[in-house]
């Protein structure tokens, strides 16, 4: 324990994904001893994230505006939706080129255990996406793990019967992981070789 603001410091940095007690001690020494500079650009940057940083009220990627740089651009194929869990995978599939379309962001996967049902993620805002018939294909491309699976067999029965090319992405993709830890190579292989979902 160390006093006052220095572990309120290693407190706050813990509470981050992926930082446990030990790197949040490291990095709390590390920016004590850094150049005073480098600790308001970050402390800056901050602020001004949670100040500007919004998520577009189309597809739920981050966004600095209404809609982000994607749903905003025309030239974008709007007929076809990549369905993704978080923002952070649509990095991942824009790493790989193969994709023109636009995404949907769900927010998540269905996971009974951690009490995450198909309410939870953004579905009645890709069924409102869907209405309108603009919207051909489908792309399925939820996390290669149990939660994703079940997530994608759901959408897959949900969309159905609406006239419309549901596919998953190919297997190849590292079973159990994430896919933003697929390299672009693999993660643009399971993408050209997508399949048509039949249930
Ligand atoms: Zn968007």
């Amino acid at each position: 324990m160390y006093e006052g603001v220095v572990q309120d410091l290693i407190d706050e940095l813990g509470r981050l994904p992926g930082v446990g007690p030990k790197s949040a001690q490291r990095i709390a020494f590390h920016l004590l001893t850094a150049d005073p500079a480098d600790v308001t650009r970050l402390s800056e940057v901050l602020a001004e994230v949670k100040a500007k940083v919004r998520f577009c009220e189309r597809c739920g990627n981050v966004a600095q505006a209404e809609l982000c740089r994607i749903c905003a651009d025309p030239r974008r194929d709007q007929t076809a939706i990549c369905v993704i869990e978080e923002p952070k995978d649509v990095v991942a599939v824009e790493r790989t080129r193969e994709f023109r379309g636009t995404y949907h962001v769900l927010g998540g996967a269905i996971s009974p255990m951690d009490g995450i049902g198909p309410d939870d993620l953004r579905i009645t805002e890709l069924m409102t996406r869907l209405a309108d018939g603009t919207v051909t294909e489908v792309i399925i491309a939820t996390d290669p793990n149990i939660q994703g699976e079940a997530t994608a067999t759901f959408l897959s029965r949900l969309l159905k019967d609406m006239g419309i090319r549901i596919t998953r992405l190919a297997s190849g993709l590292p079973v159990g992981g994430d896919l933003e830890y697929a390299d672009e190579i693999t993660l643009g292989r399971a993408f050209e070789g997508r399949r048509v979902v039949n249930v």
